[in-house]
């Protein structure tokens, strides 16, 4: 390799970080309640995860909102609608947002069992009865939370949206040059950056579910869509497991969902401390 080449390597390795650093404001936060209309994502006995996971949204934006003076929070979606994840990373990406956090709610394999849903009517002999109307459910004994970063293998997603939305990103009109060999290490270097950031923003978020005594799970990496194709860090929360009965109870419970939303809100805080130090 020309040594010209290495040394400009060398200058974005070295530039490359710092300019990440200025630009760590966190100003805008998307929060993605997971799921939504036709799609009800995972099933509990006395409810469904779209509705938890926009109930906990709604909530977590009101106390961003209240708290948070002069930074911006944007919703994927307020009502029981499903947008596609394309339209969920467009809504975060033209926005310019800083952070990516989708809600959603676990569930596990486990035992199949009948549990009552209601009631029905039948007719027999022209007189109306009431009968109880039964669902199936798997239940679990598996219980906490846990955090999602993107794994390496959504990589190119993720560098594809990076590159897309470059002039957001660095807020350096020209840095991302697609006719510059250059660009694709810069890229590069930007999708580390927002993996280690989003791993922070688990951490802490999974720092504060452990002191409420919530079973914390850690953070992981998965090649979750819906963390790769946004310009920015993130991660998704899986706030308790809707076929844990005990869990279900809670997350439906205004205490559960207050400290649920309380969790979170205080790990953004704690990230956001650390990032604009
Ligand atoms: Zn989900």
């Amino acid at each position: 390799m020309p040594t010209k080449a290495l040394l400009v390597i060398l200058f974005f390795c070295i530039a490359l970080p710092s300019a990440y650093a200025d630009k760590k404001k966190v100003e805008k936060i998307v929060l993605d309640a997971g799921h939504g209309g036709n799609e009800p994502g995972a099933m509990g006995r006395i409810s469904k995860e779209k509705d938890l996971a926009l109930q906990v949204t709604l909530k977590l934006g009101k106390k961003l909102e209240k708290n948070l003076r002069g930074r911006q929070i944007i919703y994927t979606r307020t009502t029981d609608v499903y947008p596609k994840l394309p339209e969920r990373h467009k809504i975060a990406n033209e926005a310019k947002a800083d952070l990516f956090i989708s809600i959603h709610v676990n569930s596990s394999g486990g035992k199949r069992i009948r549990v009552q849903d209601g009631y029905r009517y039948v007719t027999k002999n022209g007189k109306q009865y009431k009968q109880a109307r039964y669902k199936y459910v798997t239940t679990t004994s598996a219980s906490g939370t846990e955090c999602f970063v993107l794994g390496l293998h959504r990589n190119d997603q993720k560098e594809g949206a990076i590159g897309e939305y470059g002039e957001s990103v660095t807020e350096e009109p020209g840095l991302l040059d697609p006719n510059d060999p250059m660009t694709a290490i810069i890229i590069a270097q930007y999708s580390q950056a927002f993996l280690e950031n989003s791993v922070l923003l688990g951490t802490k978020i999974q720092e504060q579910f452990a002191s409420q005594n919530r079973l914390d799970r850690g953070v992981k990496q998965k090649g979750l869509e819906v963390l790769a194709g946004s310009a920015m860090p993130g991660v998704l929360v899986e706030i308790g497991f809707i076929n844990n009965e005990e869990e279900e109870q809670y997350m439906n419970s205004e205490q559960g969902q207050d400290e649920i939303v309380e969790a979170i809100y205080k790990g953004i805080l704690a990230y956001i401390s650390s990032v604009e130090r």
